[in-house]
């Protein structure tokens, strides 16, 4: 309790000394950047300014665009690219933002949806879903994580669960690991079972990274434990070690 109240006031005070005026209380306001180091929150803002510089967003039936909306959802994006780097999302231009669900066309036809990647084209997303993933950073639980993920998966051109990685070795790799991850999920899906992953995983390898991806970011001690090959290969895709900091 003391050592957690010694621990805001220390952040408050770095925030205050180190990063611009208007975007203190944004930072402060994401639970997440409780688990960054101090130095990773001064990246993370500056990859955030950058992503706003570089991104359009639009609101859509009705939604109004305002500064919380517009860096909520930036700060929890780069939050996925601190080791990456903001060419990661190079391809990254729109974020349409809903007031909540949406119906969107999908290749299963139409479905009400709180987040939508479009290959080569805009990120969607229902402001309810995200401001609801924003509030609780250890639920497994995040919109913006998700559809970010997908982003990611898709730089190569293919939406197969296997992000933009080195090598072939690195390729075969992540093809096992996602082929693999994937099925035991399904299996385990049809059977009922309660899972880390959530069972939306089990659709597809590509929506199987971006659940895991949720979990890799918010409960990554227990990926680490339950999943432990494919938090590893997460973590040298991301380049970060979230279990390390994870309280
Ligand atoms: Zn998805």
């Amino acid at each position: 309790m003391v050592l957690g109240w010694f621990r805001r006031r220390r952040r408050r005070r770095y925030l205050a000394e180190s990063v611009p005026v208007d975007w203190v209380e944004h930072v402060a306001a994401q639970p997440f950047t409780a688990g960054l180091t101090d130095e990773e929150v001064q990246a993370l803002v500056g990859l955030a300014r950058g992503f706003e510089d570089q991104v359009r967003f639009e609101g859509c039936a009705g939604f109004e665009i305002n500064e919380l909306v517009v860096r909520s959802i930036s700060l929890q994006a780069c939050r996925m690219i601190l080791g990456l780097g903001l060419e990661a999302y190079r391809k990254v231009r729109t974020v349409l933002v809903y007031p909540s669900s949406f119906i969107a066309e999908t290749e299963r036809g139409e479905v009400h949806a709180s987040g939508l990647a479009v290959p080569d084209g805009p990120v969607l997303f229902a402001w309810d879903h995200v401001a609801r993933g924003a509030a609780n950073a250890r639920d497994g639980r995040n919109v913006v994580y998700h559809e970010f993920a997908h982003k990611l998966d898709m730089l190569d051109g293919y939406v197969d669960g296997i992000p933009a990685v080195a090598s072939p070795a690195q390729f075969r790799d992540w093809k096992r690991i996602v082929s693999v991850g994937h099925r035991k999920l399904r299996r385990a899906a049809r059977r009922g079972r309660s899972t880390l992953i959530d069972a939306y995983g089990a659709t597809s390898e590509a929506e199987f990274f971006a659940e895991a991806s949720e979990v890799f970011f918010e409960c990554p001690k227990a990926l680490r434990s339950k999943h432990r090959t494919l938090y590893r290969a997460m973590c040298r895709f991301y380049r970060q070690h979230p279990a390390r900091t994870a309280r």
